[in-house]
């Protein structure tokens, strides 16, 4: 065979013969190029091949049309093999498809017939040069890498780690490896835990999650952790890889976001949308267990006062004291939130009996009345709570909120510091009180008031210089309405500023009337709610104004106010009160005795008059308590320079009772109901 071989060399004429028989049919891809034309002199088939190009195409063909470098390009990579000892060039040379390779390119200059030229061997490195750079990337991802990354062996010996690793863990190279990778282990996380892992990366070659591992420094650290395995080609561990990184920054802005979404900052407690989250807990559990959910809605009486006297901070250090103590007052796994102002919810779940409720409540109640220190006051408050019951008042969570704001708000009305039921009749009164605003709304511009007089009798001559203006809403449907039920709506609105208005304008038309026609120093009172002192306050110019152009005195009319509004010691008041005085208006402290009763106040605001509540006269009788009581008011009023009038007089044995008491003025059935101004004008 080599005989054979030999024999065929050697009928080769020349040794050139011989260079272009192995050039044309050697497997290596072969060109012979001239450096003075950069073309290509020669290719071989293997050439023709790789490139893509047939013989005649590439014999003459411009270098350039196979290269894709710049010419510097080229010259660059030439003074850099130069420079490392390289025999050979790195190339990208473009097929004629169009892929593109990396050849690396061994050449010699060799003189054919005279002619020198460069002869080439070239070799696709693509793939190995792709692998090379691949290893060469993740060499660099592993030493650039900000996540920490160990390699450890079947046991959990450490083999090799990266520079995050020491910047995580603190443990550098040397003192890692070869040590076990339990070094990391935290005793925050049980021993449970760590046997569940290796547990799962035995069982499957893969573990991933989150846990806490400790520093060299001993300080813990929470990490994400990834673990993979790699295996022999027997199924025998080869090793595992374990990727982390630091999260316990990440976790505690996660947890902060968490939190001031969740909780109020002031109080620390859920806010409505944890609470709408929790009361949503609380009534799958229930609907489990077969129990019940008690839902409290608490509403601190009298903050408002306490906020506008004693300013915001004082207020909001007794919101966070009255919600540690609402709090106390419950287990541990019921929810008090915090749904904004003065306005709490107890979620109270696990409900054996209704009467652990109350004993809640109770506690609740009691503690809230106890005085609150604020610097260097003392605050009393109390609360008014609402209770509702899941699934009894109602399913959806939005229903038993609803519920329990209303049952809130009757224990309100029935004089707070108590709590109170849902029943369905709240509804019902929620639902007609919602009429009520509405229709409120038009019934001044569509008449539907009048304002109606009662006499006040002179007790001594038994004749009529003083009325007061009473208001009575003509309901289009429901007929007349008690000023009982829609003053307080009215108020709440703030309607009452424009109602007051009109109200006031027709009692001065009519106290002109009268004092024309009957009496020159007639007098009509007309009542004044506390909301038209506050806020935006009675416009006393055009009250004023009005009085002015009806050519009447100021003490045409009296202001009737209660007591409460004496206690309001914001400037508002007292100057509202103090104008209306130095233009001769005068003023009574309606319902007297219901209230605080203080005679300080009578003093330091000048009543002129006090008008005893009809609940101490309905009682008169010679000797009794309210007697006595009545007696002493009018004693006491007198020598402080106030007049006296007694209201609900009903019977002559109270009018009697009271003429011999010396009271001043008595306003009653007896004498008159409340009527429209026509036919008050035949009493007289
Ligand atoms: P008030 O100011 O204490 O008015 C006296 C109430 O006693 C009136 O009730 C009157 O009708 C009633 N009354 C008079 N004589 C007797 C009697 O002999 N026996 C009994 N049991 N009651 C008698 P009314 O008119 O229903 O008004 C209720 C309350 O509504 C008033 O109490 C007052 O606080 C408020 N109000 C009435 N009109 C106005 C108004 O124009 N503006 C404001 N802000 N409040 C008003
Ligand atoms: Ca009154
Ligand atoms: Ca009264």
């Amino acid at each position: 065979m080599l005989d054979a071989y030999l024999k065929k060399l050697c009928t080769f004429s020349t040794e050139e013969e011989l260079f272009h028989r192995l050039f044309r049919k050697h497997s290596s891809i072969m060109l012979l190029i001239d450096p003075e034309t950069g073309t290509i002199a020669e290719a071989n088939q293997a050439a023709n091949a790789f490139y893509g190009y047939p013989q005649e195409t590439m014999r003459g063909m411009k270098i350039s049309r196979i290269s894709t470098q710049q010419e510097h390009e080229i010259q660059d990579e030439m003074r850099q093999a130069l420079a490392e000892r390289r025999n050979y060039f790195i190339f990208r040379h473009r097929l004629a498809d169009g892929t593109i390779r990396i050849v690396e390119v061994h050449s010699s200059a060799i003189d054919l017939k005279g002619r020198i030229l460069l002869f080439s061997i070239v070799f696709d490195i693509t793939v190995r040069q792709h692998a090379q750079d691949m290893q060469r990337l993740a060499s660099l991802v592993y030493q650039k890498s900000s996540e920490a990354m160990s390699v450890i062996d079947g046991n959990g010996e450490i083999m090799t780690i990266n520079p995050a690793f020491t910047d995580i863990t603190g443990y550098t190279e040397t003192e890692a490896v070869g040590k076990n990778i339990r070094i990391l282990n935290s005793d925050r996380e049980t021993p449970e835990c760590y046997r569940q892992m290796t547990k799962s990366v035995r069982a499957e070659g893969r573990w991933q999650g989150e846990l806490w591992a400790r520093r060299k420094n001993g300080e813990d650290f929470l990490r994400r952790l990834s673990v993979n395995t790699i295996y022999n080609a027997d199924g025998s561990v080869q090793c595992r890889v374990g990727l982390f990184s630091d999260i316990t920054k990440k976790r505690e802005t996660d947890e902060l976001i968490w939190r001031q979404a969740n909780f109020d900052t002031l109080t620390g407690l859920p806010n409505r949308s944890m609470f709408h989250d929790r009361l949503g807990q609380a009534i799958k559990q229930a609907n489990r267990a077969d129990q019940q959910v008690a839902l409290l809605f608490l509403d601190l009486d009298f903050f408002k006062e306490v906020n506008d006297t004693l300013g915001h901070a004082m207020g909001d250090r007794l919101l966070q004291d009255a919600a540690r103590r609402v709090r106390a007052c419950v287990r541990e796994t019921d929810t008090v939130a915090r749904l904004g102002g003065d306005e709490f919810t107890v979620i109270l779940g696990d409900l054996h009996d209704t009467r652990s409720i109350e004993r809640a409540v109770n506690d609740i109640l009691r503690t809230l009345a106890e005085p609150f220190q604020l610097g260097t006051e003392q605050v009393y408050i109390s609360a008014s709570i609402g209770i509702t019951f899941y699934p009894g008042d109602g399913t959806e969570t939005d229903t038993l909120l609803k519920n329990a704001d209303q049952a809130m708000y009757a224990a309100k009305a029935q004089g707070r510091n108590r709590y109170s039921y849902f029943t369905a009749s709240m509804q019902e009164v929620a639902q007609n009180r919602k009429r009520l605003v509405n229709d409120l709304r038009i019934a001044l511009h569509e008449k539907q008031f009048r304002v109606y007089y009662q006499p006040i009798v002179d007790l001594n001559t038994g004749r009529i210089h003083k009325a007061e203006a009473l208001i009575r809403w003509q309901h289009p449907v429901r007929g007349l309405i008690n000023p009982l039920e829609f003053i307080p709506i009215a108020e709440e609105t703030g309607m009452i500023t424009e109602l007051g208005e009109w109200i006031f304008r027709q009692a001065a038309r009519q106290v002109g009337a009268w004092r024309t026609r009957h009496h020159s120093s007639f007098q009509i009172s007309v009542n004044v709610s506390p909301v038209q002192l506050q806020n935006e306050g009675v416009n006393h110019e055009s009250w004023l104004s009005c009085l002015e152009s009806l050519e009447l005195p100021g003490q045409s009319v009296v202001v009737e106010i209660t007591e409460g509004m004496l206690m309001d010691s914001s400037a508002g008041v007292t100057d509202q009160l103090l104008r209306f005085r130095d233009n001769g208006v005068q003023v009574a402290l309606d319902d007297f005795g219901t209230g605080y009763s203080s005679l300080s106040y009578l003093k330091k605001f000048d009543i002129d008059y006090i008008k005893i509540d009809k609940s101490f006269v309905q009682n008169l009788a010679p000797g009794s308590d309210d007697m006595v009581l009545c007696d002493a008011i009018i004693v006491m009023a007198h020598k402080l320079g106030i007049k006296v009038v007694a209201e609900g007089v009903e019977t002559e044995l109270q009018r009697q009772l009271l003429a011999a008491s010396n009271c001043d003025y008595a306003q009653g059935h007896l004498f008159s109901q409340p009527v429209p101004a026509e036919e008050f004008e035949q009493l007289f």
